[in-house]
């Protein structure tokens, strides 16, 4: 094997955690963030629920009252039936005792929805504030391993870019160092599952072969360096 060949392949690799250690640090602050947001979301929900039950509740007492109101209505309409004189006066006192029947089971159905909807809205709220619990302890999950991850990862950052440093210095070609620099993402890959790990187009058998006999080879459709690594296979 070539010694820069396996140079540029340990450079590589060294670049290629350094990306997953970057990606996976800058992955967990925007969760946590998105986590964030949707707590306080979630909190406006029950903010707003619970200004429509104290409305709602206010509209029952009125309610209330007024079904209070009928009964002692309805009494004295009974009594004025005792001392009806002719069937005329009996006809509208009739009619006035039905009409307050009316209104009042008018009243009822209302009181009956408002407490539907007063069930509705606690049953909802109380999953709304499940979520919002587990969403809570997702994030200090989530906070927590990030600062671990932090700590973990600056080191590894630090004994990577050493290496890196060490590497780079011992490639002899510089033309490929000059082009490494500039661009490390779109000048090496690994090979994977068979395929250029890069465009992702599968490569002939010879061509994979050479790059598991330890050969740099370029890719037949994008032309980037492949190398095969048999750990990310
Ligand atoms: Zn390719």
């Amino acid at each position: 094997m070539n010694l820069d060949v396996k140079k540029i392949i340990n450079l590589h690799k060294i670049d290629t955690r350094l990306q997953e250690i970057h990606d996976e640090k800058g992955g967990l602050p925007d969760i946590i963030n998105n986590q964030i947001e949707k707590v306080d979301e979630l909190k406006n929900k029950i903010h707003d629920s619970e200004e429509e039950i104290k409305l709602l509740n206010k509209d029952k007492s009125a309610c209330t009252l007024s079904i209070e109101d009928f009964n002692s209505n309805l009494d004295k309409h009974n009594k004025m039936m005792d001392k009806v004189k002719n069937n005329k006066e009996y006809d509208a006192l009739l009619l006035e005792i039905d009409h307050l029947k009316k209104e009042n089971n008018e009243l009822q159905s209302k009181v009956d929805n408002i407490n539907s909807s007063l069930d509705n809205l606690s049953t909802s709220n109380e999953e709304v504030n499940k979520e919002i619990d587990l969403l809570s302890e997702k994030i200090n999950q989530n906070e927590s391993e990030l600062k671990e991850k932090s700590v973990e990862f600056s080191i590894e950052e630090k004994l990577l870019e050493k290496d890196k440093k060490k590497v780079m210095s011992e490639i002899g070609d510089s033309l490929f160092l000059d082009k490494y620099k500039e661009d490390n993402e779109s000048l090496v890959a690994a090979v994977y599952n068979g395929s250029c790990g890069s465009c992702f187009n599968s490569l002939p058998a010879q061509s994979l072969q050479d790059t598991k006999n330890g050969k740099l080879i370029t890719c037949p459709s994008c032309s980037i360096y492949l190398y095969f690594d048999k750990d990310s296979q």
